[in-house]
């Protein structure tokens, strides 16, 4: 027999079981769940302010369109705010071309407008391209740096005072894990350091489990696609990903404590404290950390 939701009075029966807090949701209850989340999240990373433009990084995949979809949702009331989404094609063939037509419908349903930047144009080559040519790293190595330039450059140039992202709860202990693993931490630190000079990001899925957002997204009726990025297995990432589900699995709860955990370290951190000053990157002239900026080294590497 299927349990019943563990929220007081309701008699529905629950359509997931959170084993981390051990509770049964109804799909009315656990959408109010994930929502209730991804508020808390939002004021405690960074306050929406009175008329902020708020560019939304839609890659069409489950995260960024059920983000999208909640924003709306949520904001729905506040006539001053304003939504747009940016999608960055990076070349990446037979499956870029299926979520950016993905992010199109989502947009469109939504009655958001959506901007499309490709590497190719932005940088000259596609993501194929950079991976046809075996460098030793992984493509999402360059896919990451070049993604992360097209968003940050695209929403200050389109006047956006905040930036947000889909990122889930796997996604930032991925993360986490990678930095620990390298020994990283003065990246460690800048996961939750403002980084001056950029348009202030919040990742409002944050404390949302992947599984808990792909049901979020099925429960609200978002379009989604399930191709997966050619390139995906290949990331260093993709091997701390299978590892913490296994983990999750055997000892449910392993993912969020090591956020919160993370939390309570980060504290500790050094580049919790402000960041220090960026220089200029000589070759673009944008905010960057080193002399030439990982964007250009990239471009240069091309050439
Ligand atoms: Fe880019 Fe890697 Fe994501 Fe594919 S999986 S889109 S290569 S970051
Ligand atoms: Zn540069």
């Amino acid at each position: 027999m299927t349990p019943g939701c563990s929220k007081r009075k309701c008699k529905n029966h629950a359509i997931i079981h959170q084993k981390y807090s051990g509770l049964h949701f109804c799909e009315y209850h656990f959408v109010e769940d994930v929502e209730r989340k991804v508020k808390k999240e939002m004021r405690k990373q960074l306050m929406v302010e009175r008329g902020d433009k708020i560019a939304v990084a839609l890659s069409g995949g489950k995260d960024s369109s059920a983000l999208l979809y909640m924003l709306k949702k949520i904001f729905h009331n506040r006539n001053d705010l304003e939504f747009f989404a940016i999608a960055a094609d990076e070349g990446i063939n037979g499956f870029r071309s299926l979520t950016i037509k993905n992010a199109e419908k989502v947009a469109n349903e939504l009655e958001v407008k959506l901007f499309i930047f490709s590497f190719e144009k932005e940088f000259g080559f596609t993501l194929d391209e950079i991976a046809s040519k075996g460098f030793e790293q992984a493509p999402c190595t360059f896919c990451g740096v070049l993604r992360r330039k097209i968003l940050d450059r695209k929403a200050k140039e389109l006047g956006a005072t905040k930036v947000v992202t889909g990122h889930n709860m796997d996604d930032e202990v991925q993360t986490i894990l990678i930095n620990y693993i390298r020994g990283d931490i003065e990246r460690l630190g800048r996961l939750r350091g403002r980084r001056e000079e950029f348009v202030p990001r919040i990742k409002p899925l944050r404390a949302v489990p992947e599984k808990e957002v792909a049901l979020y997204a099925l429960a609200a009726g978002i379009p989604i696609i399930t191709t997966h990025c050619p390139y995906a297995s290949l990331s260093f990432r993709f091997t701390v990903k299978k590892m913490l589900n296994e983990f999750e699995m055997k000892h449910p709860g392993t993912k969020y404590s090591l956020l919160r955990g993370y939390e309570r370290l980060s504290e500790f951190l050094p580049t919790a404290q402000p960041t220090k000053k960026l220089l200029r990157c000589e070759t673009c002239g944008e905010a960057s950390a080193s002399r030439i900026c990982k964007a250009c080294e990239i471009v240069e590497r091309m050439n």
